[in-house]
């Protein structure tokens, strides 16, 4: 499968990684729109939000805690942060690899909700 976030989690490309487990893998953004803007992801594949089902809860599970163990890390536990899943022409999606997108370091704008 031509996936590139596959091709993160398995190292077939280079990433700044800032959390692995044996379900989830999280890096730095390529293309980063705050200060902090880290991508979660489960390693095993799934497209989107949209595509979840109970097999997937476990990877689910592990997400959110990666999440909390990242902003702590990351020093933005405190000051807040964003979490954001695209999925499909709506809503902006790019990548078709499940993932969470962690924004902080400065206040981030409002969008409608
Ligand atoms: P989406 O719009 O699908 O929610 O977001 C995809 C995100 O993946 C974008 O913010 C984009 O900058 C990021 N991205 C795309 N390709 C790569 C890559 O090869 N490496 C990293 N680290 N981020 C990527
Ligand atoms: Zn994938």
């Amino acid at each position: 499968m031509d996936c590139i976030f596959c091709k993160i989690a398995n190292k077939e490309i280079p990433s700044s990684i800032v959390f692995e487990n044996d379900r989830v893998i999280a890096f730095r953004d390529i293309n980063p729109v705050a200060p902090v803007h880290i991508l979660v992801i489960p390693k095993n594949h799934v497209e989107s939000v949209q595509h979840l089902n109970e097999e997937h809860y476990d990877d689910l599970k592990e997400i959110f805690k990666a999440i909390k163990e990242i902003a702590v890390k990351e020093g933005i536990d405190k000051t807040g942060y964003r979490v954001i899943s695209n999925y499909g022409k709506d809503g902006g999606q790019e990548v078709n690899h499940l993932h969470f997108h962690i924004l902080g370091g400065e206040t981030i704008g409002k969008l409608r909700c």
